[in-house]
């Protein structure tokens, strides 16, 4: 469908619509749903053929969320949530894909969003306060909000191996997945990655393939998920206790409901410690992760050397072959410092399959693609498919493969030469009236994503109505209170233990990216408090304005 074709009725006159937004996954899903009940003209370009974002386009084998289902949507509608019925503990990527097509179906979403369609460039006029947006089929629409709802991680990172052009084979990225089934019977497959990602998919196709060869760089700690199927009176008890539930996983660091149980690790001995992580990874997931008051393990470097060795003893304990246990031991990084991967389907018991190998390509780094395979600095591994499980150009890849200017002709790339910078992740001075959902110094992929999309898209919609009620056409965020919250995530970071990992939380997975810790680490509860009193303040920290002045 065209831009043209979409059912808008127009802006207010100088502009095209008053807002348009980029991605129709849970968060541009909201936004155009909320500002439309506002009464806004709203239009969603998305640059695939349906709904979903990180799930539409992710739809490798094993694809399925870290997060509980029951917590995993929108908790905006108590129709929504008491109506849908998730069949797994984790949901699995088509169930989530159904659910968000539902959702779209339910509220009407779909005439108001443009599909196939890519934004490329948006361009700022201080005079009129709009935005100039333009697509890649030259289409231009004026805009009085501009809003991405693009994801954290949705701009597949591809390593720049010589020779990739000229293999025989087939290849992929997981992050763009073809449609259909692959039979992977016959084939030697090969797959680059070990993170959230490779984890799934080599639990999943290990066994699939006629021989599946894992290219491993860095070992990762991949706790038990221990996924289940969700009984009916289980999913009742959940209903009857919606409310409570979401109240808990609104006002926790995570946005998960959990109950810490064990408050604190102080005055435990090690052995005492160690018994709560046993009963904690027979839970299983992000339960595991917060055994101890929130946030303890990730700042706490004694108590994290127990729970890193906790885990490598299991490691150990579920590889037959030593030699590869020791190679899929994580010794360079602290538990927690990178996103901590599951385990749905006893990932480590996969390299005890004869059709499994591991390659260790840290020790011996990979040189080349050749046409038949993957040359590392040791051996040549014949291959009939490769598979990139190689992540992500995290958190503003997606922001900066646009070519967004702002005031002064500056465009967010040169402002952001040195990392992102935002006040609250919410807007970034410089560039009024942009809001990015999600944004870089905003808690988003350290917690429960749909929750914090949730607060992101309600006090955008809040502030839009507040400048509507005031008369106001301009917002940007002032100087000053951005390099504060950007020094504040910082010194936040700095005193947990992320600096120790080469993770994509601070751009160390992509080469020659400027690293900076790029989420917020103070919990979803306080920021959420921190917002609030923002707006209760008159939007404190931010400039309105009205465009005549
Ligand atoms: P990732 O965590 O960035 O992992 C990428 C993997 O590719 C790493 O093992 C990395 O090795 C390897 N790699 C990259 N470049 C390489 C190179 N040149 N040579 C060899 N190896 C290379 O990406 P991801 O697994 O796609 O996960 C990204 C995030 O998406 C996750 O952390 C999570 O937040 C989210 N996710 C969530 C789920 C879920 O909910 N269950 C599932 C999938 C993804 P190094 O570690 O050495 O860099």
């Amino acid at each position: 469908m065209s831009a043209a074709e979409t059912d808008t009725d127009g802006g207010d006159g100088n502009v095209d619509v008053d807002a348009v937004v980029i991605g129709a996954g849970f968060s541009g899903l909201y936004m155009l749903h909320k500002l439309r009940e506002q009464g806004l003209d709203v239009r969603v370009y998305e640059k695939g053929a349906e709904v979903g974002g990180t799930w539409y386009w992710n739809t490798y084998p094993g694809a399925r969320c870290d997060s509980e289902s029951h917590i995993y949507c929108f908790s905006f509608d108590e129709g929504l949530h008491r109506e849908w019925e998730w069949s797994e503990r984790y949901p699995e990527q088509p169930e989530i894909l159904d659910y968000l097509q539902w959702v779209a179906d339910r509220l009407d979403l779909h005439r108001n969003i443009a599909f196939e369609r890519e934004v490329t460039s948006a361009t700022y006029d201080d005079e009129t306060a709009t935005w100039s947006v333009e697509l890649a089929d030259g289409e231009r629409v004026t805009t009085r909000y501009f809003v991405t709802a693009v994801g954290c991680l949705s701009e597949p990172f591809l390593p720049d191996f010589d020779g990739l052009d000229a293999f025989e084979g087939e290849w992929y990225h997981t992050a763009r997945w073809p449609d259909g089934e692959i039979d992977f019977g016959d084939d030697h497959v090969g797959v680059i990655g070990t993170g959230s990602t490779g984890i799934q998919f080599i639990s999943e196709v290990g066994g699939q393939a006629d021989h599946l060869t894992v290219f491993q760089r860095t070992p990762n700690y991949a706790v038990p998920a221990r996924n289940r199927p969700l009984e009916d009176d289980e999913y009742d008890e959940i209903r009857e206790n919606y409310d409570d539930i979401w109240e808990q996983a609104r006002d926790s660091r995570l946005g998960m409901p959990f109950d810490h149980e064990h408050e604190t690790d102080y005055g435990l001995s090690e052995d005492e410690i160690r018994d709560v992580l046993e009963e904690r990874w027979q839970q299983g997931g992000f339960r595991f992760l917060h055994s101890f008051e929130p946030g303890s393990i990730l700042s706490n470097p004694e108590l994290n050397e127990v729970v890193s060795a906790f885990i490598r003893e299991k490691i150990r304990g579920k590889v037959d072959d030593p030699e590869t246990a020791e190679k899929l031991v994580p010794t360079d990084h602290p538990y927690g410092s990178k996103r901590p991967p599951m385990d749905y389907n006893d990932y480590y018991g996969t390299y005890n399959r004869d059709d499994v190998s591991l390659v260790d390509v840290d020790e011996h780094p990979i040189e080349r693609v050749t046409a038949d395979g993957i040359r590392t600095t040791a051996d040549h591994y014949p291959l009939d498919v490769l598979v990139f499980a190689t992540g992500f150009d995290a958190m503003t890849g997606a922001i900066l493969a646009m070519d967004i200017e702002g005031k002064n002709d500056q465009t967010i790339e040169e402002k952001w030469e040195a990392g992102p910078r935002t006040y609250l992740g919410l807007m970034t001075s410089g560039f009024p009236n942009l809001f990015t959902i999600t944004g870089p110094q905003s808690p988003s992929v350290l917690t429960n994503m749909p929750l914090s999309i949730e607060q992101h898209v309600e006090w955008i919609a809040d502030c839009i109505r507040y400048m509507d009620e005031h008369g106001y056409d301009r917002i940007e965020a002032r100087r000053e209170s951005e390099d504060q919250w950007v020094q504040n995530t910082n010194m936040l970071a700095e005193n947990m233990l992320f600096s120790q990992a080469k993770s994509w939380y601070r751009g160390a997975n992509v080469p020659g990216k400027t690293q900076v810790f790029t989420p917020f680490p103070g919990g979803l509860d306080n920021y959420r408090e921190i917002c609030a009193r923002v707006a209760r303040d008159d939007y404190d920290g931010f400039e309105l304005e009205r465009a005549s002045g």
